[in-house]
C-alpha cells in the first residue's frame, strides 16, 4: 500500500499547491513503477518504494516548510516580517530567472 497526496501529506492551502503535489506524488510512482516493469522487475519492491519515498518526502518536504514560512512572514505585522515580504516579493517580480524558477517549482515541470 502506498499513500499520496493529502493522505500522506497536508500542507497549508495558501500556495494553493496541494493538489499539484499530489499529482507529483502519482507522476512519480508512476515513473517508478513503469521503469521497474519495462526490466521486468517487482514494481512494489520494498527497495524501489523507499527510494519513490525519499525522493517526495524531500519535494513534499520543503514544500511544505516554504508555504509554513509564507503563512508566518505574511500573517506577521512586525516590522521585519513586513520588511522581508516588501522585499522578497520587490525582488522575485525584479529578477526573471528568480521569477520563473518560482514559477517552474509551483507548476512542477
Ligand atoms: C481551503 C482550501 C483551499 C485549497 N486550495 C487549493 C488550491 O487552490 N489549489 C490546490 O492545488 N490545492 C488546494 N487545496 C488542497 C487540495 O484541496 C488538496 O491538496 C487535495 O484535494 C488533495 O487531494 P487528495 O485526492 O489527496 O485528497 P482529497 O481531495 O481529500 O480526497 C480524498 C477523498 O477520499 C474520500 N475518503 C476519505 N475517507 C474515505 C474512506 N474511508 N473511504 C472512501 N473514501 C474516503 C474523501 O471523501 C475524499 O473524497 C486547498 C485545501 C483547502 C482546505
Amino acid at each position: 500500500m502506498v499513500l499520496v497526496g493529502d493522505a500522506a501529506h497536508v500542507v497549508h492551502p495558501l500556495a494553493g499547491q496541494g493538489v499539484n503535489l499530489g499529482l507529483r506524488d502519482v507522476s512519480a510512482l508512476l515513473d517508478t513503477a513503469g521503469r521497474a516493469a519495462e526490466s521486468g522487475a517487482d514494481i512494489g519492491a520494498p527497495a524501489r518504494l523507499a527510494r519513490w519515498n525519499r525522493r517526495r518526502r524531500s519535494d513534499n518536504t520543503v514544500s511544505a516548510h516554504a508555504f509554513d514560512l509564507i503563512d508566518r512572514i505574511y500573517s506577521n505585522d512586525a516590522p521585519l516580517p513586513v520588511m522581508v515580504r516588501g522585499h522578497f516579493l520587490g525582488i522575485a517580480g525584479r529578477v526573471p530567472p528568480l521569477n520563473r524558477a518560482l514559477w517552474r517549482h509551483a507548476a512542477g515541470t
